[in-house]
C-alpha cells in the first residue's frame, strides 16, 4: 500500500459551526508533516475524518488511496493517537496494548516491541491510571506502531511532555518517518514541530492556509537578522543604513539588524570604526516564519 494520505473537500458543520471548510491537502511518505493550527481550526476533526470516525456532508479522505472504511487489518495500513486519555485506568499499559493487538491478529512479540521502541519497558506492567499524561502518549504512540503501520496520525502527541520529552517525540518521529512512512503531526504550536516536520500544512477555520516544506517557508522569513552590542547605536545605525540594512533599537545599547549577514555588519563597523562588544546572527525559527506567514490572514487572527 502506498504510505499517503489524501483529504479532498472536506466540508463539515456541527450545528451553526463550520468546522470544516473545503479542506484539502495531502501527505507524502519519507518526513513528518506538520498540522498545525489553533485550537478550533478543525485538525481533531479532520485526523477524525480520515480515520473514518466522523462523516462529512462533501469531500473524501483516503489513506493509501482507499477510504478507512475499506481497508481491512486497519491497524496494519494507519495507526493513529487521538486521545491519550482515553485509557482504562486500571489495565496495564502491556496489557491494554495486548488486548488491542489481539483484536487485529497481531502478536505479543509485537507488543513487547512497540514498549520498548515508546521506551515504555520499565512502565509496562503498572496500571496506566497512574500514568502522567508523557507516559500515556508514548503508550499512543506505541499502540499506533502496532501493526507497523505506513501511515501514522498524530493528534498533538507534544502535550504533556516535559522538554525531555518533547526532544524524545522528535526524533523519534523523524525516525519512523525516516523509515518511509507518512507521519501527520497536528499541534497547535508551530514551535514544537521545530527540528522534526519537513513539510506543514496551517490550517485556519476549516481551511488551509499555507501547504509549504519547511525549508521554503523559512526561505521566505525575513526573520534572518543580526543583534549588535554597541556603545555607539547612532554611529553603528548611521553605517548600517547607509549600506541598506534595517536597524531596529532593542534596548540596552542593542540593535536589531536585518538585511545584512553578521560578516558584512562586522566589516562594516569595522571600516567605518565604530565600536561594539558582541556581533549575534539569529536564525528565523519556525515558529517567527507562522507568526509572518499568518499575519495577514485577518481571519485566522480572529481565531486566535
Ligand atoms: P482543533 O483540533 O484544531 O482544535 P477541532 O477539530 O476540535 O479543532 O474543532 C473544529 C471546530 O469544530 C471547533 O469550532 C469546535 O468547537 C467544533 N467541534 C468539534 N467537535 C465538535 C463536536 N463534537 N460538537 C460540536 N462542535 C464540535
Amino acid at each position: 500500500m502506498e504510505a499517503t494520505i489524501e483529504v479532498s473537500g472536506l466540508r463539515k458543520r456541527f450545528g451553526p459551526t463550520v468546522a470544516l471548510d473545503g479542506m484539502s491537502f495531502s501527505v507524502q511518505p519519507g518526513h513528518v508533516t506538520g498540522f498545525v493550527g489553533p485550537n478550533g481550526a478543525g485538525k481533531s476533526t479532520t485526523m477524525r475524518v480520515i480515520l473514518g470516525l466522523a462523516a462529512v456532508e462533501e469531500g473524501s479522505a483516503l489513506i493509501g488511496g482507499r477510504p478507512y472504511r475499506s481497508l481491512r487489518d486497519p491497524l496494519r495500513h494507519v495507526g493513529a493517537l487521538l486521545d491519550a486519555g482515553a485509557l482504562q485506568p486500571g489495565r496495564t499499559a502491556r496489557n491494554h496494548l495486548l488486548w488491542l493487538a489481539h483484536s487485529q491478529g497481531l502478536t505479543a512479540k509485537r507488543v513487547d516491541e512497540v514498549i520498548e521502541q515508546a521506551g515504555l519497558g520499565s512502565v509496562a506492567r503498572r496500571r496506566a491510571g497512574g500514568y502522567s499524561l508523557g507516559m500515556r502518549q508514548r503508550l499512543g504512540v506505541a499502540a499506533a506502531l502496532l501493526g507497523d503501520p505506513p501511515v501514522l496520525i498524530l493528534d498533538e502527541p507534544f502535550n504533556g511532555l516535559d522538554p525531555d520529552g518533547i526532544v524524545w517525540m522528535r526524533e523519534f518521529l523523524a525516525e519512523l518517518a525516516g523509515q518511509g512512512r507518512a507521519v501527520l503531526v497536528s499541534s497547535h504550536l508551530m514551535s514544537e514541530l521545530q527540528d522534526t516536520a519537513a513539510h506543514v500544512v496551517v490550517i485556519g477555520r476549516g481551511k488551509v492556509i499555507a501547504d509549504t516544506s519547511v525549508a521554503e517557508l523559512l526561505a521566505a522569513v525575513s526573520g534572518d537578522r543580526v543583534t549588535l552590542l554597541t556603545g555607539a547605536p547612532s554611529e553603528a545605525v548611521r553605517v548600517l543604513s547607509r549600506a541598506g540594512a534595517t536597524v531596529t533599537a532593542s534596548g540596552q545599547g542593542a540593535l536589531t539588524v536585518s538585511g545584512l549577514g553578521a560578516g558584512e555588519v562586522v566589516a562594516l563597523l569595522g571600516a567605518g570604526a565604530v565600536p561594539f562588544s558582541e556581533v549575534s546572527a539569529h536564525r528565523a525559527t519556525l515558529e517567527e516564519a507562522y507568526m509572518e506567514l499568518t499575519r495577514d490572514a485577518v481571519e485566522f487572527r480572529a481565531t486566535r
